[in-house]
């Protein structure tokens, strides 16, 4: 188990001239990390007094990480006390020397000797690099006690973790981050508009990443979350998949291999709803559909596949006037084969669908329009225009989908 301590180096702390921010910040990216902490110690710019926290965290920590006192004046003592501490040689880091004399003569500054100590690390320690600072940051193993020594200033301090020493730690600890993916599903919206709704989500994206995919009429959002810690990247999923729906969610049904129609027969059956089909441009693939999920008889009672306007007056009992007048493909005959079908077969929801399939236009009707009625006991019926493109078969899996799409609304 990882058992970490903070020590925290500056008289100035102590005097209660700054506040420890630095360790506030180090607990909360240990804890993302899932390190536990168990040990805030600040200490003064005192040499005696580091060695006695030192002594102190080797016996009850496993990670003791340092803060402050890496600099070039005299109080600077951290690595100074540990390499005595630990037996170790302070070398010096010539990637880290040559940027302070380039510092200095860019600056047309002299260099003092100081100055250079800045660039002296312990020997066999990993370097953390100061993008912002001139003295590095260290990472060492010894004798299963790992010693991470940072910068004081906050600005030099997190760039550094967050950049050079969390992959140090994850490496050095073996902490395996966890990849988790949801798919988000969308019925009843384009991609390009869907893509278009959440463009920027998608162009800010690093971790969590969102990879949008189109088939068969519908769109689906992979969101993957990276993290140490499964539940942090749960979270970070919820927080995406929020902010997303707050803008598409009208068009959300489901959560990865889910289908519109299971969508469906979860609803029906958790409201104790039965529903039933007038089918005509469909010929039967709704019911299909239905009857395919286990447990359909509970949910599913029947249909009337009425696909000449015959059918639709003898076996519908749909007004021959509104044929005559409207024609099949219309709002009148979706409503009249909704109501009678839910009335003659007696469920609580009778579902219609009319259109023109093609290849060729139906009584006048343009291919792809297609006609959806709903019809639930006690409300007013509703019925649905779509303009759909494709194939006949095409038109008519959308057509379908479409119905259970209305159902679940
Ligand atoms: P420098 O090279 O600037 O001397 P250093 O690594 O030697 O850096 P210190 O001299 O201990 O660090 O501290 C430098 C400054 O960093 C402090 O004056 C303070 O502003 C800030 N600092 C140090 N420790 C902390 C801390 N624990 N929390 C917040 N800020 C801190
Ligand atoms: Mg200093």
């Amino acid at each position: 188990d990882v058992r970490t301590e903070i020590i925290a180096v500056g008289s100035e702390l102590l005097l209660g001239q700054i506040v420890n921010s630095n360790a506030q910040f180090l607990s909360q990216q240990f804890a993302q990390l899932g390190m536990g902490v168990y040990y805030h110690t600040v200490v003064g710019d005192n040499s005696t007094r580091l060695e006695h926290a030192i002594k102190i965290a080797q016996n009850r920590s496993n990670v003791i990480v340092f803060t402050g006192g890496l600099g070039p004046t005299k109080d600077d003592l951290t690595k100074e006390t540990i390499a005595t501490m630990l037996g170790k040689k302070l070398v010096f880091d010539y990637e880290a020397l040559a940027s302070i004399e380039q510092y200095f003569t860019k600056t047309k500054r002299k260099m003092s000797e100081n100055n250079k100590k800045q660039a002296l690390v312990l020997e066999d320690a990993v370097i953390l690099k100061n993008d912002h600072g001139m003295a590095p940051g260290m990472g060492i193993k010894v004798d299963d006690i790992i010693y991470i020594l940072l910068p004081g200033p906050p600005s030099e301090m997190r760039p550094m973790f967050q950049n050079y020493c969390r992959g140090y730690l994850q490496q050095t600890l073996g902490l395996q981050e966890k990849i988790i993916s949801r798919v988000l599903r969308y019925f009843g919206i384009g991609e390009s508009q869907l893509e278009t709704d959440i463009e920027d989500l998608i162009n800010e994206q690093t971790n969590p990443t969102i990879a949008p995919l189109a088939a068969e009429g519908e769109v689906t959002l992979r969101l993957t979350a990276k993290h140490i810690d499964e539940a942090v990247a749960n979270e970070m999923l919820d927080e995406l998949e929020s902010k997303i729906n707050q803008r598409v969610g009208e068009f959300f049904y489901g959560y990865n291999d889910t289908t519109l129609i299971s969508e469906l027969s979860k609803q029906l059956s958790n409201k104790k709803r039965t529903v039933a089909a007038a089918e005509s441009l469909t010929g039967g693939m709704f019911s299909e559909y239905i009857t395919a999920i286990d447990g359909a008889s509970n949910i599913f009672k029947g249909s009337l596949i009425t696909y000449t306007n015959e059918m639709k007056v003898n076996i519908l009992r749909v007004s021959k006037q509104t044929l005559s007048e409207h024609g099949a493909v219309s709002e009148q005959c979706a409503i009249e084969m909704a109501e009678q079908v839910r009335d003659i077969v007696g469920s609580d929801i009778g579902i219609s669908f009319t259109g023109a399939a093609g290849p060729k236009p139906h009584e006048g009707q343009p291919v792809g329009t297609v006609y959806i009625g709903v019809a639930v006991k006690g409300k007013e019926t509703s019925t649905y225009k779509l303009h759909l493109s494709g194939t006949r078969q095409g038109i008519r899996i959308k057509t379908v989908k479409y119905g259970c799409h209305y159902i679940v609304k």
